[in-house]
């Protein structure tokens, strides 16, 4: 599902940083991964890499089959669009609009008509546990709940990759195990799911752990 082939990013500037160097990674199809390592590993810049949000400075990144370093920017954001769907630690919800405001966000990018959008976007929401507060607006709910708001937002296009930063960094105890056992049951045998976490809790439920430390991938 998921290929890097001797991977490497480096951030010029003043001084250039070695962000990560020859990363080499496969994660299949119906595989829930955990990146973890210490802060300024290397992580996020690996999530951005995988989530078609940064490019490598080198070596190759294939996504689903195709090589994302033969396209240009139109094509990455098309292929961002329909095969990844991302969870952040800031729920990103959009405060004047409803749940289902929110869960169609993203098909109304991908050009789908309007009535198959609010369907799509009430089955996502259903799927997460909020069919009764489909018209809530983001303010008047829970953390927990916004963050299955944002669950659904990412699923709502059936994506192959959900992408996770911190899914549980802004829950307490209780919420995190709920949005986790929901992450959980997204991962099915078409569809990966990759996490970056600190939490001890949610990379025990990962079929594979990576460790990146200083760079590189272990
Ligand atoms: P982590 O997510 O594990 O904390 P990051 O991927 O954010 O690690 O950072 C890896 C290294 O790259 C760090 O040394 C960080 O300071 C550096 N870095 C991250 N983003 C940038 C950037 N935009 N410009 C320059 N250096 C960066």
């Amino acid at each position: 599902m998921v290929r890097l082939v001797d991977v490497a990013k480096t951030y010029s500037g003043h001084v250039a940083v070695s962000a990560l160097r020859d990363v080499n990674l496969d994660i299949r199809r119906g595989e829930m991964t955990a990146i973890v390592g210490p802060s300024g590993a290397g992580k996020s810049t690996l999530l951005n890499i995988l989530g078609l949000l940064d490019v490598p400075t080198s070596g190759r990144y294939l996504l689903d089959g195709t090589d994302t370093s033969q396209l240009g920017e139109r094509e990455l954001t098309a292929l961002r669009a329909v095969t990844l769907g991302f969870v952040f630690q800031a729920f990103h919800l959009v405060p004047h609009l409803s749940c289902v405001g929110n869960v169609m966000l993203p098909l109304a990018h991908q050009g789908w008509p309007r009535r198959d959008r609010s369907r799509l976007a009430t089955d996502a929401l259903v799927q997460v546990g909020l069919a009764h507060r489909l018209d809530a607006l983001p303010t008047t709910l829970s953390g927990g709940e916004r963050q299955r708001v944002a669950v659904a937002r990412a699923i709502v296009h059936s994506p192959s990759v959900i992408l996770c930063d911190e899914p549980t960094g802004n829950l307490d105890q209780e919420n995190s195990a709920h949005v986790m056992d929901l992450l959980r049951r997204l991962v099915t045998p078409e569809r990966s799911l990759i996490v970056v976490t600190h939490d001890g809790a949610v990379s025990a439920q990962a079929d594979r752990v990576v460790e990146v430390v200083d760079g590189a991938v272990r």
